[in-house]
């Protein structure tokens, strides 16, 4: 039977890295969650959406289509924003700095919530996110929690940023995620928290192919 595999954590854990290499060995989909709130919040960036106006950002919500295509070019999966590629616009740092304070935001989180509902609703998916295992998909079949060293963390993201051209200092990226973890568990709508049923995985001192494989274990019990 195909099932729904939640994996939810803290920032920079390797939660999509691990979620892709999951679904793409089991012959799941994957749906990154967290891109979906990064694409809402380059679009309220671009509409100048007053975040703590609700009637703006319900309006501006109207306006949103997010899709993911499978480039065949590149053979990785691409975020659009009404027709448009951005994925690699929404991993860049300024978005990583408001990300956390447009996903508290319960009218944002209640059109997502939904529309991911809709992807995973024929199952065979492996979702990564904060809330995937606790509000999304409380009947998950499998549910990991992520976490890891904070340094770790920060020493990744680094390296990723890098690769794409972005040279950010470490103590900025130890703040960022610190401060988003802190938004994520403390907002009031489906803060990130650790399913009861979910298990943890502190992945600080673990490769990704281990992290793969632990998974699929995880899976196949
Ligand atoms: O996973 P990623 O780091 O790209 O997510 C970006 C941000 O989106 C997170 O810091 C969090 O604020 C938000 N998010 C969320 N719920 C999800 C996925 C992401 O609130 N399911």
């Amino acid at each position: 039977p195909r099932i729904v595999i939640a994996i939810d954590g803290y920032s920079s854990c390797g939660k999509s890295t691990t979620a892709k290499a999951v679904a793409s060995q089991m012959g799941y989909g994957y749906i990154d969650t967290g891109a979906m709130y990064r694409a809402v919040s380059l679009f309220f960036l671009q509409e100048h959406v007053a975040l703590s106006n609700s009637r703006e950002v319900i309006a501006a919500l109207d306006n949103i289509h997010i899709a993911f295509k499978h480039n065949n070019r590149t053979g990785k999966n691409e975020t659009c924003l009404n027709g448009l590629n951005v994925e690699e616009e929404i991993r860049k740092m300024y978005i990583s700095n408001i990300v956390s304070e447009v996903s508290a935001i319960p009218e944002v989180r209640w059109a997502m919530v939904a529309q991911q509902q809709k992807m995973g609703r024929r199952r065979g998916v492996v979702m990564d996110g904060r809330d995937i295992g606790t509000k999304v998909f409380p009947n998950a079949e499998v549910k990991v929690f992520m976490t890891a060293d904070v340094y770790i963390r920060a020493k990744r993201r680094q390296q990723e940023l890098l690769a794409k051209g972005e040279m950010i200092n470490l103590e900025d990226i130890i703040q960022n995620l610190e401060k988003r973890d802190l938004i994520d568990t403390t907002r009031a709508e489906s803060p990130l928290v650790q399913a009861p049923d979910a298990i943890l995985l502190d992945t600080s001192h673990m490769t990704i192919e281990e992290q793969v494989e632990w998974v699929i274990e995880l899976a196949d019990r």
